[in-house]
């Protein structure tokens, strides 16, 4: 019989509808000359202009669903509570769910309908409502928790991230968001310029991780291993050490903190245009894989495996239509 969830106490939920009073209306001005990522874009989105991440006022939403494949201090035994957004404001060459990051396979959703899908989520069972590719939508992601919050939810939340978040945005998260999971990509700017056009991204994923760092600590688990609150940082190896994996581990255990988790991703193989790069079009070799886990060790990170991604999902009208 699996365990209840800890739900977070009356408190805990009176202190982040506060925040959220105080956060929501900054959110949604820097919509109007939009600079919620280091893009910068400055599009209009309130009317209908988009930047970089092709969004405009509304979150468009791939699907949710409890998450078998997350960390195990995510999934545990009743999945994370994931919900996938379409776009992406970093846009890699080599991203494996390109239908949803470039393409914007999804449905149109208001905050209620998000609201009620974690509702969904949470009365499933799953451990966390789990915001995957969230940075470009945090707006109405703070809004649909507003109304969730109202509506019963007590879970942690999760922004699943690629890390190229500036700390302006982190802040509205402040005290809202529970577990941070930033993607640590590229400590090269040339690899990253090379990979998805933001050479700013190790500059910016620097900062980044010290201020989610700052906000929640390091990843704290319950007496079941579930994950409460604090940072769990994804890093996926790259063939030729393209991302630069001793660096970003030297960085994590010396910058961060040497508590950090960590897990170590060996999933890369080449797609879309990562086959035009000589070093992309090639997958890891099992000891580039080996030496990325020696490497983190060596640096006393505390190392966290992930049993895979397996996509399977309920659209947000079809199986449960919620009214908008
Ligand atoms: S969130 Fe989108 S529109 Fe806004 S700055 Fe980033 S890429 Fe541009």
């Amino acid at each position: 019989m699996p365990k209840r969830n800890p739900m977070h106490t009356r408190k805990e939920i009176r202190i982040k509808k506060e925040r959220l009073k105080r956060q929501l209306p900054g959110a949604y001005q820097r919509l109007s000359c939009c600079t919620l990522c280091p893009r910068n874009c400055g599009a209009d989105r309130i009317r209908n202009e988009t930047g970089y991440c092709k969004t405009t006022d509304q979150a468009v939403v791939y699907g949710y669903m409890p998450h078998f494949g997350e960390e195990p201090p995510l999934s545990g035994t009743m999945g994370s509570g994931t919900i996938f957004f379409s776009h992406c404001s970093l846009g890699c060459c080599f991203c494996q769910n390109e239908d949803i990051s470039i393409q914007g396979d999804g449905e149109p959703a208001s905050p209620d309908q998000i609201a009620r899908a974690m509702i969904i989520l949470q009365d499933k069972g799953c451990h966390n409502i789990n915001f995957v590719t969230p940075t470009h939508v945090t707006p109405f992601i703070l809004k649909a928790i507003d109304l969730a919050l109202d509506m019963g939810l007590a879970i942690p939340l999760v922004y699943n991230t690629s890390g190229y978040d500036l700390p302006e945005t982190l802040k509205l998260l402040d005290g809202i968001i529970d577990i941070y999971m930033p993607d640590f990509k590229f400590w090269d700017p040339v690899a990253a310029e090379t990979a998805c056009n933001a050479p700013d991204y190790p500059e910016v994923a620097r900062k980044a991780l010290q201020v989610m760092h700052r906000q929640v600590g390091d990843l704290a688990l319950d007496e079941n291993g579930i994950a409460q609150k604090g940072l769990l940082v994804r890093h996926l190896v790259m063939p030729g050490d393209f991302a630069g994996t001793g660096e970003i581990m030297a960085f994590l255990a010396r910058e961060i903190s040497p508590e950090t988790r960590v897990n170590i991703m060996s999933q890369y193989h080449p797609v879309g245009k990562a086959w035009q790069n000589n070093t992309l079009s090639r997958p890891v070799t099992p000891e580039e894989f080996r030496s990325a886990v020696r490497t983190a060790k060596t640096h006393g990170l505390v190392m966290v495996s992930c049993p895979g991604h397996p996509r399977t999902r309920l659209r947000l009208f079809d199986n449960h239509p919620v009214s908008s």
